[in-house]
């Protein structure tokens, strides 16, 4: 006798997988998928079809988009995050599906121009509630996407929206119900989640080192201080003798990678095993995450992370990029929070519907809410609109 599609859809994983027969479902009740298709498959068609994932790839991840078109954005990111943790995955055994849809989804909240636009807004929003990229992710899926006829949102799985919010402040938390609980609580999320948020760290390491030296802020030899880089780049010079530099650096990236997933693997390999839950309501239990790397090579990465955010992410023309794009967050964000008017229609409808609900905290909201949504040159093309007397309107 076939198996139930449920159970069908969990098949080889392991006990501490996260199941769909398990799941805690969705908000909405609906009906099950077709019948090729299983819930976080799904969940994960419904993120790459969204308008918000679209967004991402006019997103900034470190260098604004219009400074070259080799560098990654939002969308690459995201694409190569799902990549690792979906290698990953499948190696311990979990829902890789699952997987697949948190890291597709992690930086749909993400703001333009990369964290300092995240951190601009947040300082606008300070006296409203403030901003946080992961809580505002987990808004985009759970309110803001307006595709379906009889709910807002993307309408996910519980599963699904608990690896979106990675980080969330207690104060944040109290105000989710169940989802919010487990940072009140100190309980872990799934490993599927755990996984997301390292394959995440994985990835922006190792595409940072690339994009840095790509774009002239760092050079081979300053790397050359940090050992996870050295490793690999003397093996490499020393198997090709004068290899060309684009593909030394490609083939020390790329093993950097494989390093360090390796080891990701292996490391949580022995940690389940040493912890042994018996299913996911055990893994939230444990006082700590399971996935992660094993201490030598959590150090290296470390050091990686500490080289990358002096030499490259506090480089000074990162650093002109990034205050440029924080004035036009806090401009746009003064100019539509003080006169709606300024706002399309639909935008400034939601400001007027939240005001009456919850005051100028609401209005704030709404402003964000469309700040938050727009790409980096949409942003830039808007404060053009607003400051620059001789652009006209679109
Ligand atoms: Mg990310």
């Amino acid at each position: 006798m076939a198996p139930a599609p449920d159970r069908a859809a969990d098949a080889g994983l392991a006990p501490y997988a996260c199941h769909e027969a398990d799941s805690r479902g969705r908000v909405h009740a609906e009906p099950a998928p077709a019948r090729y298709r299983t819930e976080y498959q799904r969940d994960r068609d419904r993120i790459v079809h969204s308008t918000a994932f679209r967004r991402l790839v006019y997103k900034t991840q470190v260098f604004v988009n219009h400074e070259g078109d080799l560098y990654r954005t939002r969308l690459t990111h995201s694409l190569e995050v799902a990549q690792i943790a979906r290698s990953v995955s499948r190696a311990l055994r979990l829902n890789e599906t699952l997987c697949e849809a948190i890291c597709l989804a992690h930086d749909l909240g993400h703001t333009p121009f990369g964290h300092a636009g995240q951190d601009a807004l947040n300082e606008c929003m300070r006296d409203h509630g403030g901003f946080e990229h992961n809580l505002q992710s987990l808004r985009v899926v759970d309110e803001l996407e307006e595709r379906y006829a009889e709910f807002a949102g993307l309408n996910l799985t519980y599963e699904c929206r608990e690896g979106i919010l990675k980080h969330c402040s207690a104060k944040n938390a109290a105000t989710l119900g169940e989802l919010g609980r487990r940072f009140l609580e100190r309980q872990q999320p799934p490993l599927e989640a755990q996984l997301a948020n390292v394959a995440d760290e994985i990835a922006y390491n190792n595409h940072d080192v690339d994009d840095g030296l790509r774009a002239g802020l760092v050079t081979c030899s300053e790397l050359g201080g940090v050992k996870l880089f050295a490793r690999h780049y003397e093996e490499v010079e020393r198997r090709y003798p004068g290899i060309a530099e684009r593909r030394l650096i490609h083939e020390v990236v790329r093993r950097m990678i494989n390093e360090v997933v390796t080891d990701l693997i292996d490391a949580t390999q022995v940690r389940i095993e040493a912890a042994h839950p018996a299913d996911v309501a055990a893994v939230r239990a444990l006082p700590q995450p399971l996935v992660g790397f094993s201490e030598r090579v959590a150090a290296e990465h470390r050091e990686l992370k500490r080289f990358l955010q002096e030499r490259v992410y506090r480089h000074f023309r990162v650093v002109r990029m990034t205050t440029k794009a924080q004035r036009v967050v806090r401009e746009l964000f003064r100019a539509y929070f003080d006169d709606l008017r300024l706002l399309p229609d639909e935008h400034r409808d939601s400001a007027r519907r939240l005001e009456t609900r919850h005051g100028t905290d609401g209005r704030a909201r709404a402003v964000a809410d469309y700040i938050a949504g727009m790409t980096d040159r949409y942003a830039i093309l808007e404060h053009s609109r607003l400051y620059d007397p001789n652009v006209p309107q679109g």
